[in-house]
């Protein structure tokens, strides 16, 4: 995942400074990193083996982990109960296909997802990854939005801006079309109406203005469109937006008033990320299709879910197809299902509200001071994430180079300089991470 990136002539410098014993010449020519150019790629730094929050490089050095590994290491690395829970499923079976077959741990992670999902949801399709996640979810809500209005024309979407729902097709023309992949696919995407991103700050006060072209579009537009698709309260990998709960309230009662389904992303926010369980919990609005990842699997596999209603579910059934028109060879593998159930007993466990209250405050005493940088337009804190962001675009390579040296592993995209460790990050390892990543960002 992630957006894409264009190498200032400062990386190139930097670039070969840094290619040293860490990283690989091979991996250089022939690997395909995220977003990368085969021509002049940004270095990748050599990962031997991880514990807790800490990465290991090949030569030796160690560094504090800020990414979760993009969202999804909320427990850190190596853990000993999930490493054994993966170990008993492997020793079982590592997976059986799921068409006309079941097995437990597709059973009893269900059954755990439905404990901490809104109350409304009833049905739930595995899936392989955050992308597919949401192909499935919007060929749902067009098979229930058909089947329901009997119009084939009801089969559209709208989003917010700055939104991120991956990397597949569909997943693509719901990305901010700006800052996502929309020039770089033209008119190969299937064009969608898109809303202005939200505007009122998560603690703001909130402003009905904010809601009324979302509105506008649903009154001009609701016969062709099948659902509003967002990221609740948080706008990930678009532009780390963190905005009002008013806002989630109102598109709820517009999504009832003009007959759209409510799609939440919660694949970057779940599992605690936000503070809360989900973030749909911030403004008590519950949607009629939820989707997670990241964070499901607490980083060991990949593996997706797409959780809906008792109705939508046999809205489809009643349709045209009369199924739901999906099916992947990994649906519910036993062995990702395995991890997931103790990674869910893990979080079910601890006190997890009050350890993202701690998190949440040590984050924001120790980011404060980057607010008053020349080169710092904001600073926003929101559970266990942090962002700094910059007036200008931040020099990927020369970052990281930096992150190395200090024994820290940060990586911005464009102006977004921010932090999201695993949840059991301790607090002198916290203020480590912060200290220097302003350390950095005053150099810039
Ligand atoms: C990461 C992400 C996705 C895509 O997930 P992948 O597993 O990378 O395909 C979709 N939506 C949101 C909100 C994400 O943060």
């Amino acid at each position: 995942m992630h957006l894409g990136y264009k190498k200032t002539p400062m990386d190139t410098a930097t670039d070969n400074l840094s290619f040293s014993a860490i990283c690989d010449q091979w991996d250089r020519e022939h690997l395909w990193h995220p977003y990368t150019s085969t021509i002049d790629p940004l270095p990748c730094y050599k990962v031997v083996s991880a514990e807790g929050v800490r990465l290991k490089l090949a030569d030796g050095r160690e560094l504090i982990d800020g990414m979760s590994s993009w969202w999804c290491v909320i427990h850190g690395y190596n853990n000993p109960r999930i490493n054994e829970a993966a170990a008993t499923q492997i020793g079982k079976m590592s997976h059986v296909m799921f068409g006309g077959l079941t097995h437990e741990p597709a059973i009893e992670l269900g059954k755990k997802l439905l404990e901490i999902a809104p109350p409304s949801m009833h049905n739930i399709f595995y899936a392989d990854s955050g992308s597919v996640a949401t192909e499935v979810a919007m060929k749902m809500a067009v098979q229930a939005a058909v089947s329901k209005s009997g119009s084939h024309k009801k089969t559209n979407f709208v989003t917010i801006r700055s939104g991120y729902h991956g990397d597949t097709w569909n997943a693509m023309s719901v990305c901010d079309p700006v800052t996502g992949m929309h020039n770089a696919f033209g008119t190969a995407l299937p064009i969608r109406f898109f809303a202005p991103a939200p505007t009122v700050p998560y603690d703001g006060e909130w402003d009905e203005s904010d809601i009324k072209p979302l509105e506008k579009i649903m009154i001009e537009h609701a016969d062709e469109i099948a659902a509003l698709i967002l990221e609740p309260i948080l706008q990930g990998a678009g532009g780390m937006r963190m905005y009002h709960p008013q806002y989630l309230r109102e598109a709820r009662r517009l999504c009832d008033k003009y007959g759209i389904y409510l799609i939440f992303d919660e694949i970057a926010t779940g599992f605690w990320r936000t503070g809360k369980f989900f973030a749909w919990e911030h403004a008590g609005v519950e949607p009629d299709i939820m989707l997670i990842g990241k964070g499901l699997t607490a980083g060991y596999l990949t593996m997706s879910a797409v959780l809906t209603t008792r109705d939508i579910a046999d809205t489809i059934s009643r349709g045209e197809a009369g199924v739901m028109m999906h099916g992947p060879t990994f649906m519910a593998n036993p062995l990702a299902c395995a991890i997931a159930i103790e990674s869910i007993k893990l979080l079910q466990e601890q006190d997890m509200a009050s350890r993202l209250r701690h998190l949440e405050s040590q984050i924001r005493h120790l980011i404060a001071p980057a607010a008053q940088l020349a080169n710092v337009r904001e600073v926003r804190v929101l559970g266990s994430i942090g962002v700094i962001e910059t007036k200008e675009p931040v020099s990927l390579a020369s970052f990281q180079r930096e992150c190395i040296d200090r024994g820290i592993w940060v990586r911005p995209f464009g102006k977004n300089v921010y932090v999201m460790p695993p949840y059991i990050i301790s607090d002198d390892d916290l203020e480590h991470l912060i200290t220097e990543t302003i350390e950095i960002v005053k150099k810039l």
